[in-house]
């Protein structure tokens, strides 16, 4: 009997239930609905899941089919042509991901098929971690340790290679794939194959994890494991990485899980607040605080081309508009100035980084963003201020990365900073000071 298995976010063979699920009844038709959705994406990111689908088919000995339309619409179509009963696929918890789950599942439903889910992107399922009563944890290092204390599984072992029954395609990855190479220096910085993905993260944990603590927070340094692109399309499961810090003693490999707990805390938290997604958990700032009109236009265009002359800013702005990537202190940094110093909304920021980012998660994104402007879960937002030039001076000593990315930092090229920090610092703070005072009526 031949089941289909839905390839979602873990395009992998290794530690992959769902996938060993199908297997289970006979050789698996796998397919992968290149949605509308997928259409909003930025080239850059849409040629980045071409590869990683076209390495994917390679491991299936070309089996794996790639079919145009909504998920439910192709699923369906496969189960047919293949009189399949049951399709396997992991467990979304984003609002699109379980939009999705449900719409495969009645359109399969209907036909008298089947749909189920097995697994998660997370090491712990969104929505398991909870309190003695049940209740949500609202704060994270709290919910880290019951999340360690949950602990999860021991990675799955490999998918059999041949055991796929070949499922015809209509989308041309080779074509696909291609694009974005030209005017991209750096797409083949993204590696994008499962296995050579693997073997980077066991080179990075034997031999460059050990100075993560230390120098994860240096955008000068290439310090970081480089996993949010490879995690993101599921190419490694977080299981896999956890099951590598374990045994590893020290403080690097502690913190690296920590980072971890964090992805699926905004997993558990997008998950339990679906509204999270567009508005802010809590409502710290006045509606009146926000610029707005030409103005604002002009502030977020300056922002967002890297032209604020906050040399840190920009010099972050620019490494993302190039690669599609930005180091986790520079987008706090950058995150910080856009809510704080320009008093623009977190949410015109993460539509940004939804259309610039290679590692694009929608609940890592837009948590992370709540975070940063003091709105979400675990906020602080008169302690969240960041200050750009002392951030420079303190994680990037000897401006190597500024001088990279904006190498015309020294000039009469590089503009006057657009706004003065201390003002605008005052100003978020006073308009914070009326939403606190608002708040308690
Ligand atoms: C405003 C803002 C937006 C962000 N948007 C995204 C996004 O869309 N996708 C995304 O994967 N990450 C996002 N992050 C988190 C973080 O910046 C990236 O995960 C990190 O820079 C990726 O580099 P790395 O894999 O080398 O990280 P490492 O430092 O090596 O961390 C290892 C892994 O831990 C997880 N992790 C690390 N930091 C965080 C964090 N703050 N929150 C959640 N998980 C984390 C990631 O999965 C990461 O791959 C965002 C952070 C901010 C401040």
């Amino acid at each position: 009997m031949t089941s289909v298995w839905w390839v979602r976010r873990d395009a992998r063979l290794a530690d992959n239930p769902a996938l060993l699920a199908a297997q289970a009844d006979g050789p698996a038709a796998a397919v992968f609905a290149w949605s509308p959705a997928v259409h909003l994406w930025s080239g850059r990111r849409r040629a980045h899941l071409a590869r990683v689908l076209w390495s994917l088919r390679e491991d299936t000995a070309g089996a794996l089919g790639v079919r145009r339309g909504e998920a439910a619409d192709a699923v369906l179509a496969v189960a047919r042509e293949h009189g399949a009963t049951v399709v396997h696929a992991a467990r979304e918890a984003s609002p699109a991901g379980i939009g999705a789950q449900r719409d495969v599942a009645a359109a399969l439903e209907a036909d008298g098929r089947e749909l189920r889910l097995t697994g998660t992107p997370y090491a712990v399922a969104p929505g398991r971690v909870r309190k003695a009563d049940g209740s949500e944890y609202r704060v994270f290092t709290p919910f880290s340790h019951a999340w360690r204390e949950h602990g999860w599984p021991s990675p799955a072992p490999d998918a059999d290679p041949d055991a796929f029954t070949p499922v015809s395609s209509d989308v041309d990855l080779d074509q696909r794939a291609a694009h974005g190479d030209a005017d991209d220096p750096l797409a083949a910085r993204h590696e994008f194959r499962e296995r050579r993905i693997v073997q980077a993260w066991e080179d990075y944990a034997a031999s460059g994890l050990h100075r993560y603590a230390a120098e994860r927070d240096r955008p000068d340094l290439d310090s970081t494991s480089h996993l949010s692109v490879p995690l993101a399309f599921g190419q490694i499961h977080p299981r896999t990485v956890l099951a590598a810090t374990a045994a590893v003693a020290g403080e690097a490999a502690r913190k690296l899980e920590s980072e971890l707990a964090w992805r699926d805390f905004h997993a558990d938290v997008l998950f339990r607040h679906p509204r999270a997604q567009r508005e802010s958990l809590t409502a710290v700032l006045p509606e009146d605080s926000w610029l707005t009109g030409p103005e604002a236009d002009e502030a977020f265009m300056a922002w967002r081309d890297g032209r604020t002359g906050f040399p840190l800013v920009d010099a972050g702005m620019r490494q993302l508009a190039a690669t599609g990537t930005m180091h986790n202190r520079v987008r706090m940094v950058v995150a910080s100035f856009l809510v704080k110093d320009l008093h623009l909304p977190w949410q015109r920021g993460a539509d940004h980084f939804r259309r610039a980012l290679l590692d694009y998660d929608h609940a890592q994104n837009q948590l992370n963003w709540q975070w940063v402007a003091g709105t979400g879960r675990d906020a602080a937002p008169f302690f969240r201020i960041f200050n750009p030039a002392s951030q420079a001076t303190r994680h990037d000593p000897d401006r190597r990365y500024v001088e990279r990315w904006v190498p015309e930092v020294d000039t009469p090229a590089y503009p006057e900073p657009i706004v003065d920090h201390g003002t605008e610092r005052a100003a978020a703070l006073a308009a914070l000071r009326r939403g606190r005072e608002a708040a308690r009526g």
